[in-house]
């Protein structure tokens, strides 16, 4: 394992049975709160991207808002808000997507997508896939470009970067925790 990743993992908080029994939650709070692990979190995940034409970050709420407005800022590109429903004020696409147990819906502004732009999106982690999963077909359905999503934590036992990957989105993350 690199010395990054022991960084990164290091500085995130792992808390049981949170927010049921028999999963594990990881807490990325402690790694934002922690200066050096949130500019190296950030540093890796523009990484990448460096000298390449991104357009939009697109960040899924809530702690994509954090990630993604950081690695924007790093691309000079926009930032973009996919929201729980209800929370954006002008005209919206909307996605059902499946969560654990049954499904929730997001949204994204109409008009925050130029087709054809090149959109990056961002969360702090990917269980099932199916947040992501979700938050990639709104962008595609409003022509953009996914050019990658990118994570800090995957956890591959559950599915989600092969389920990305089946969509043909490249997926990015920089540390790798195995079970629930
Ligand atoms: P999924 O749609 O199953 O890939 O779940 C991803 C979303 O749920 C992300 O927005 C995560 O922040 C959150 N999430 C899922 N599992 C965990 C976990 N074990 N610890 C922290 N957040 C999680």
């Amino acid at each position: 394992m690199s010395t990054v990743e022991q960084e990164l993992i290091a500085a995130i908080r792992n808390i049981a049975d949170y927010p049921k029994p028999g999963i594990m939650f990881r807490d990325i709070t402690t790694l934002l709160g922690n200066p050096r692990a949130f500019r190296r979190a950030v540093d890796e995940l523009v990484h990448p991207f460096a000298g390449l034409k991104v357009d939009k970050v697109a960040g899924i709420e809530a702690r994509g808002f954090i990630l993604g407005g950081a690695i924007a800022h790093q691309l000079s590109a926009g930032f973009v808000p996919i929201r729980k429903k209800g929370k954006l004020p002008h005209d919206i696409v909307r996605v059902a997507y499946s969560l654990e147990y049954g499904v929730d819906e997001m949204e994204m502004h109409r008009d925050a997508i130029t087709p054809g732009e090149k959109v990056i999106l961002v969360d702090d982690l990917i269980a099932t896939g199916g947040t992501a999963e979700g938050a990639v077909k709104l962008l595609r359905q409003m022509g953009a470009d996914v050019v990658s999503a990118c994570f800090v934590i995957d956890l591959p036992d559950l599915g989600g970067r092969a389920k990305l990957e089946a969509l043909g989105v490249d997926v990015k993350t920089l540390v790798t925790f195995s079970g629930h």
